[in-house]
């Protein structure tokens, strides 16, 4: 067992829910309108049931350029969560200067 290996990042994969789905491209959508929003909810939907989202959330967060879905979030969303974290950070040491 992987976490036995002391691997978790392996070990937080193996509990995750889009393991399961039939169509493993539906978190890879390509595109931003029409039917893909339709596809990027379903996966979304997928990752609000999942056993490791905020673990895959922080690992796609870490990694930096990951495509798809991760954690319940698309690429923009999770570029938007970073930019966000810079500005906080930047207005902190900004404020303690
Ligand atoms: S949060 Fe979503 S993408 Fe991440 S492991 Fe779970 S189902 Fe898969």
């Amino acid at each position: 067992m992987a976490a036995e290996r002391g691997d978790h990042t392996v070990y937080w994969r193996e509990r995750a829910a889009c393991l399961r789905v039939d169509d493993p491209d539906l978190f890879f959508p390509i595109g931003i309108s029409g039917l893909t929003l339709a596809q990027v909810e379903k996966a979304k939907a997928v990752c609000d049931r999942c056993p490791v989202m905020e673990q895959c959330l922080n690992w796609a967060l870490y990694v930096g350029h990951v495509e798809g879905i991760w954690g319940g979030t698309t690429e923009s969303e999770r570029r938007a969560m970073k930019r966000r974290v810079a500005r906080q950070a930047e207005n902190t040491v900004t404020t303690a200067a």
